[in-house]
């Protein structure tokens, strides 16, 4: 058992229209820590029964809470970032042992989840509508926006508290109640979160948390119809089928789905700029991330002091459980992550990439993984077409900007893309023709609360955080006043 300040945070039980609850059958799924392969607890396996009860409470709470003001409102979503704050320790650490990532990113994602509350509680009290000119004189035109009605989330294990923030403090602030599914690998820490917005005077039924069966508890929160919206974060392949699900329905839908990040160094770039860019998006939460570069295209000029370079800064990145200091990369999440990691490794060597940095298992065992770096990858490889997940860094080689724009195009997806160039000429231009959500010019670190989120093509649909985060819990409502 962890050792919490507030031993209270470690929920074991579901938390269901305003009620810690078990599975109506009393079955439970078990929490395994990554780093050790410990057990951390238990929750409950709830099904579609369970879920369908929370619905209904959110169906019920839905009127109450559309009828507060925002300034009202507000005040919960303020209080329960305070909270979250105020217990970013115990948070952080209860992400680190459910997820493995490093204490040091836990703290900063528990600050990142927290700012959601913070900026949707300002942002709900500037939902504004509009009166616009009538095409006669006794014709007057008001537009409103009005929160959508219930909604549903479900939720991934790379960012167990900032993916559940995302959704819900944008939903609460427009007037919505939401019903959530964590994923079963990372429950703790929305169970956590549950606890301090029961603290923060979030009324029973707004806002609920459900864990087990994946497919029972989604499959209903598609179907039901009094959910009117769902959010999902996760893989593409998962985001399609709940789409279809969703389809008898008509649900509107947010979707943020896989990337395959382009990182592009052109030779005019500022190359230890670049290194250190490419670090923290590689390897942060050890490649897990949908924003994480997967092909790093090195311009033909640069790309051996880049790889050079490169390899020095990964050779001093620390692998361990990430409780201890100065450990910087943890375990990854399971032992089929690990597998599909050593599956592109493979693949690219049997294509003629070079392994330059690691390459193999950590000797550390469990799910530990050697950073990697490999050279030679080219376009035929798997690694260039599919998300590794993992932190394995492929630099590609590139001659031209025409050339390396079509490869960073040639992809399903468009989440995120990065480059380093110090051209002004050229960065306008990459960044108008790279087909991507999210480009971080220079940068490697693009997420904030006040940017939107979101991909383009098979990345998915919808934007999360910013002013415009909140539009995917709104729906316009146009009144036409007559005989004026
Ligand atoms: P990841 O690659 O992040 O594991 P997934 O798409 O597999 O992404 O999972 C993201 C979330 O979707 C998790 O909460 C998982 O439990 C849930 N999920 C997975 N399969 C289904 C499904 N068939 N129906 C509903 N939810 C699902």
């Amino acid at each position: 058992m962890p050792n919490l300040n507030d031993p209270s945070l470690l929920r074991q039980q579901a938390y269901l229209g305003g009620a810690w609850a078990d599975a109506d059958d009393a079955s439970t799924i078990t929490v395994t820590n990554p780093a050790t392969g410990e057990t951390l607890g238990t929750v409950p396996h709830m099904g579609a029964l369970e879920t369908r009860r929370a619905i209904e409470a959110a169906g019920k709470a839905w009127p109450e809470w559309r009828r507060k003001s925002a300034k009202e409102r507000a005040a919960v979503l303020r209080r329960w970032y305070e909270l979250m704050m105020e217990h970013a320790d115990d948070l952080a650490l209860l992400m680190t042992l459910e997820q493995g990532k490093p204490l040091a990113e836990s703290r900063g994602e528990v600050g990142y989840a927290a700012s959601f509350f913070e900026w949707f509680a300002e942002q709900g009290k500037r939902i504004e509508g509009d009166i616009l000119e009538p095409p006669s004189p006794n014709l007057r035109i008001l537009v409103t926006k009005e929160p959508i009605g219930v909604c549903a989330a479900i939720t991934p294990w790379n960012f167990p508290a900032a993916m559940i923030t995302r959704k819900v403090a944008p939903a609460l602030a427009a007037g919505c109640p939401i019903v959530l599914k964590p994923a079963e690998l990372t429950p703790f820490s929305a169970l956590a979160m549950a606890e301090l917005g029961e603290r923060a005077g979030v009324p029973k039924g707004v806002f609920s948390v459900l864990t087990g069966d994946s497919k029972a508890i989604g499959g209903e929160l598609c179907a039901n119809p009094t959910v009117r919206k769902l959010s999902f974060t996760g893989s593409t392949q998962v985001g399609r089928l709940l789409m279809e699900q969703c389809a008898p329905t008509l649900k509107k839908l947010s979707l943020e789905l896989g990337g395959n990040a382009p990182f592009i160094v052109f030779d005019d770039a500022d190359i230890d700029a670049a290194v250190e860019g490419a670090i923290a998006s590689k390897y942060r939460n050890m490649g897990q991330t949908c924003v994480c570069a997967n092909r790093i295209y090195v311009q033909d000029g640069v790309y051996d002091a880049f790889a050079e370079k490169l390899a020095a800064a990964v050779g001093k990145l620390k692998v361990g459980n990430g409780v201890e200091p100065g450990v910087n990369q943890g375990p990854l999440i399971e032992e089929k992550a690990v597998r599909k990691v050593e599956q592109h490794i493979e693949d690219a060597v049997s294509k003629g990439a070079r392994v330059l940095v690691g390459g193999k298992r950590h000797a550390l065992g469990h799910t530990f993984f050697e950073p990697t770096i490999l050279l030679d990858v080219t376009p035929a490889m798997r690694l260039s077409n599919e998300e590794t997940f993992g932190p394995v860094a492929p630099l590609f080689r590139f001659r031209t900007e025409e050339e390396v724009i079509e490869l960073a195009n040639a992809s399903e997806y468009g989440l995120a893309s990065y480059f380093y160039a110090r051209d002004i000429r050229r960065v306008w231009r990459v960044a108008e023709r790279i087909e991507s959500g999210i480009v971080g010019v220079n940068t490697g670190l693009i997420s904030n609360e006040i940017a939107p989120f979101g991909g383009v093509k098979q990345s998915g649909m919808g934007r999360e955080g910013s002013k415009y985060g909140m539009d995917d819990y709104l729906v316009l409502k146009y009144i036409c006043l007559g005989g004026m």
